[in-house]
């Protein structure tokens, strides 16, 4: 990435790169574990980890609610609840919401990016951090889980950067994370990720779901479009028991008017199963891609 001429140039795949023009600067810096730019665009706020878009004050409802409420209606009682990743708050903002939740985890390895969001994001985090449901802890995601007690969550929420070469998260896109994934999860329970770009980067999505069904019974997979990441974004959904698609729909619409504390902007009872809707043209490539990642040989997205 090369942030001169107020302009952020940032790479899609090796051949492809959006360039933002910058309104203005928040913050620009490094943290201990990543580059980091929050900066003005005509999405608004917008934060950049290591040159790639997180989210934006215009879009970022869309995303995370497309993250966090299918698997939260999936679940029929969510009270414990982990997150994995998540530095902004509002995956946090959005479980928060479930008047269930009785106990929600956000594990993240940048306290200094998350201290940056808190300051700089409220739009984002809307207070979520000081919920007294919510406990931050800051370590790196694998290592937690590999020190936690087997079955203890109802839900896990996979909320993680990119499976980059360099970057902090690739391990925790392999098969054996998903294994430990599975051990902290109570018997009934479920979790999900972000996948990356069904369009752009369709050979992790398709391996990321494709190692996930190596380890639940039940997998689905889903996308979104969010404008600021430019295609349809995947999302992969791991279950020990519940299928999302077998969701009462009638009882998704009561569950959303009744058990959530605040009103939700994108999802709704008739998204929910639209969602999950992969055309034709993406299914058949997924078919064709997509190895399993392992600890030994992981799958890396190619930027
Ligand atoms: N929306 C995003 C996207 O599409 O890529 C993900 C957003 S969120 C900001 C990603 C978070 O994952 C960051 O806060 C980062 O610090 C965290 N993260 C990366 N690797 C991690 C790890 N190994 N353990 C815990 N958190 C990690």
């Amino acid at each position: 990435m090369e942030a001169k001429w107020r302009c952020i140039i940032e790479w899609i795949t090796p051949e492809d790169a959006h360039i933002w023009y910058i309104r203005d600067v928040i913050y620009q810096g490094e943290t201990r574990f990543q580059r980091v730019d929050i900066v003005e665009t005509r999405f608004g706020k917008h934060i950049f980890l290591d040159g790639k878009t997180q989210s934006t004050q215009s879009d970022e409802y869309i995303y995370h609610e497309a993250l966090v409420h299918p698997v939260m209606f999936s679940h029929p009682n969510p009270q414990n609840v982990l997150i994995i990743g998540g530095g902004e708050g509002a995956t946090l903002r959005e479980v928060l919401k479930h008047r269930k939740v009785v106990q929600a985890i956000m594990v993240d390895i940048d306290r200094e990016l998350v201290d940056l969001c808190q300051k700089f994001l409220k739009e984002w985090h809307q207070g979520s951090f000081q919920d007294p449901r919510a406990e931050l802890i800051f370590t790196d995601g694998r290592n937690f889980v590999e020190k936690c007690d087997a079955e203890t969550f109802d839900v896990v929420i996979l909320d993680l950067t990119d499976p980059t070469r360099e970057g902090p998260a690739y391990k925790l896109y392999t098969k054996e994370f998903y294994e430990l994934i599975y051990n902290v999860l109570k018997p009934d329970g479920i979790m999900v990720t972000q996948a990356t770009s069904t369009y752009y980067n369709i050979e992790v999505f398709s391996s990321i779901f494709n190692t996930i069904s190596a380890v639940f019974p039940v997998t689905r997979a889903y996308k979104a479009f969010i404008p600021s990441f430019l295609s349809d974004w995947g999302f992969v959904i791991g279950s020990k028991k519940y299928d999302p698609l077998k969701v009462n729909q009638e009882a998704l619409k009561y569950s959303i008017q009744n058990d959530l504390k605040a009103p939700l902007r994108y999802y709704d009872s008739n998204l929910h199963f639209s969602l999950f809707a992969i055309s034709k043209n993406v299914k058949e490539q997924m078919s064709k891609v997509g190895r399993i990642s392992t600890d030994r040989e992981p799958v890396y997205i190619a930027i």
